[in-house]
């Protein structure tokens, strides 16, 4: 049983008081405390204060990054490293977004060194893959995802224990858009992952792994987004700034 998995992402968005104010205003029942895992990925500078804030009020909500650098240390200006990250409480941290990748130059490769490094410190890897509308409308979604899924996480199998680890499916044309792929689109992705998961980690591994669907989920879509068979969680962006909605989302229906 994949444990579901709903993450908010903040980008570059919050303040110490929006911390508070989320903190106190987010609320969701026992039985979704007990069966899900519950994350918000904040910005480094306010990661110390989430762990704290929440650690005595939302014990339950995780947090995490949204960027590593892969070196331990040293003359990396404005970098942070993973004992960083480990050091203000994360649990988690995405690598590969989609804004890294366009934005920062973040490729394959480097992804994949992240992923390492998060593995070796003991920080679960949210490891983000997604085609662009350009991608999809030339057919090439498949071949865009698969080539991000064997460069970023299957290129580790054999050296990486990678058992627990989790994938974001984000379309980029769906993130930020209020565009959201259909939840046959969604999973039709999220499967082909998991077939291409199996097949390079064995089924054991392949099918512990979390697959999330990330790109404009909401509390109006998530139900029907999460009766998928291969999507574990969300990754959730704008939605998620609200405590009230991403609450909701937490609690999605099944
Ligand atoms: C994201 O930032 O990963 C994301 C999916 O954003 P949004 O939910 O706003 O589309």
């Amino acid at each position: 049983m994949r444990k579901p998995f709903m993450a908010g992402n903040w980008k570059m968005n919050g303040s110490i008081s929006h911390v508070k104010e989320f903190i106190d205003g987010f609320s969701v029942s026992e039985e979704v405390v007990k069966t899900r895992e519950i994350v918000i990925c904040a910005p480094f500078t306010l990661l110390s204060l989430c762990s704290e804030y929440g650690a005595g009020r939302k014990p339950y909500i995780r947090f995490g990054a949204q960027n590593v650098y892969f070196e331990p240390k040293g003359a990396f200006t404005g970098e942070i490293s993973v004992a960083m990250l480990k050091e203000a409480g994360c649990y988690c941290c995405i690598i590969g977004h989609s804004e890294r990748r366009q934005y920062f130059g973040e490729t394959d490769a480097t992804v994949n060194k992240k992923m390492n490094a998060l593995l070796d410190g003991g920080v679960l890897p949210v490891v983000c893959v997604g085609e662009t509308l350009e991608e999809r409308e030339s057919g090439r979604t498949e071949a865009v995802v698969s080539g991000q899924v064997k460069g970023s996480v299957i290129a580790s199998a054999g050296t990486k224990d990678l058992a627990g680890i989790v994938v974001a499916y984000e379309p980029v044309w769906a993130i930020g858009t209020g565009k959201t792929a259909t939840s046959a689109q969604a999973e039709e992705v999220c499967s082909m992952i998991r077939g291409l998961l199996n097949e390079a980690l064995g089924e054991t591994v392949g099918n512990g792994i979390r697959i999330l669907y990330g790109g404009s989920m909401n509390p109006a879509n998530v139900d029907e987004l999460m009766a998928q068979p291969n999507i574990d969680g969300g990754l959730v962006g704008g939605a998620s700034m609200k405590p009230a909605d991403f609450a909701r989302i937490a609690s999605y229906v099944e």
